[in-house]
């Protein structure tokens, strides 16, 4: 079967792999969509992964064949044709964290969200099919299709980000950064009870989709404007927010000096949640505003008396949650990605586009099974 390979920095290849094995305790999944995301995009350009089954994690798929139980009974739930996501394993109970009491931040679920899964292959989703362990998927309800199902993985960093941001009914809420977590944690911060939520982004387009997607406004983001508090956020943050800033800021841009702006911008007493980690990308031209690393002083946490917070992960709860939220129509999430999907020849062209200019894309979904016909998409953005 074909998978892509990451060969280098900058480098991938459409390589012809050895079909994976079902083994005890796993089920082999033929992928319909693939996600790319930022780590991907990391991984891409430095060359390295930090998993091996790493490149390729945001997938939707069906399970083609499920492997003996062994000491795992709940493997039994699954069935050939069941269509499934890449999911969180349930607490392990034995890891420290679990045996200390603290089994929501099991250290087992984190390893296996960020792709250290004993039982997967070498390859990640940019793949025809792919082994994983059973515990590791979940099921897509009725009424989602398979791209749509694609986002769920995103949508839980999401989802768990504004769950530890402790975000109260009829907060203030802005958005640092209107990529996918951060467009998907603007929905969720509006069903979860904000007030009004504002979203930060360079891109036009980007804040155009913020607003398509329910966001009361969208600014462009400057470090300047936002350092001093000056210009349209501060006036709207003003008016909006009886003159002191916001109750609780998400930082979805993800560096030094975009969590700076998140304390600079929270009410004193707010939250800034840190969630989101710029992407490395080998183009310098490709930096936003916010790349440059300014360093987060403790004079300006401890002015503000801000609370701290940051979200890594999820859990297969805030999979569950999103996953219902798509089925009930009220997260949406087709407006986020491209619905046009590439091919695996066209991975390369896709990260590389994304590579050299990240805040003009949708995000591009990756479909295994189509034939190497160049998208027109794809076309339409080289032209
Ligand atoms: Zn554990």
């Amino acid at each position: 079967m074909k998978s892509v390979t990451l060969r280098g920095p900058g480098v991938v290849e459409v390589a012809e792999v050895n079909e994976p094995a079902v083994l005890e305790g796993s089920v082999i999944v033929e992928i319909d969509r693939c996600g790319i995301g930022g780590s991907d995009l990391t991984s891409f350009a430095s060359g390295k992964l930090p998993a091996p089954a790493w490149f390729g994690h945001e997938w939707s798929g069906r399970i083609v064949e499920v492997g003996a139980p062994g000491d795992r009974p709940e493997i039994n739930e699954r069935f050939v044709g069941e269509r499934v996501v890449g999911s969180a394993p349930p607490a392990c109970g034995r890891c420290r964290t679990c045996r200390a009491g603290f089994s929501d931040l099991c250290d087992v679920v984190l390893e296996m969200i960020i792709g250290v899964d004993p039982l997967a292959d070498q390859v990640g989703g940019f793949s025809e099919r792919i082994r994983v362990d059973a515990r590791r998927v979940a099921r897509i309800p009725e009424g989602i299709d398979q791209s749509d199902a694609a986002l769920a993985e995103p949508a839980s960093v999401a989802a768990q980000a504004v769950a530890r941001s402790s975000m109260g009914l009829g907060d203030l809420v802005v958005v640092m950064g209107g990529g996918t977590i951060g467009l998907l944690v603007s929905e969720l911060a509006q069903l979860g009870g904000a007030s009004r939520v504002v979203v930060v982004d360079p891109d036009a387009q980007r804040r155009e989709l913020a607003c398509d997607l329910g966001a009361d406004a969208a600014f462009p983001a400057s470090n300047r404007e936002l350092g001093d508090l000056t210009g349209p956020i501060s006036d709207w943050l003003s008016r909006a927010g009886h003159g002191l800033g916001a109750d609780v800021v998400f930082d979805c841009a993800g560096s030094g000096s975009s969590l700076l702006d998140c304390i600079r911008i929270a009410r004193r007493g707010g939250t800034a949640v840190a969630v989101g980690v710029a992407a490395v990308t080998a183009n310098p031209n490709a930096a936003t505003p916010w790349t440059q690393p300014d360093a987060v002083s403790p004079r300006v946490i401890i002015d503000k008396a801000i609370t701290l917070r940051s979200s890594q992960g999820y859990t297969v709860r805030d999979v569950r949650r999103v996953l219902g939220l798509m089925a009930e129509d009220r997260l949406r999430v087709l407006p986020i990605y491209d619905p046009t999907p590439v091919s695996l020849a066209e991975v390369g062209d896709a990260l590389t586009g994304l590579a050299s200019a990240p805040s003009g894309w949708l995000k591009p979904l990756v479909q295994p099974t189509m034939t190497e016909t160049t998208s027109p998409t794809l076309r339409r953005r080289a032209s």
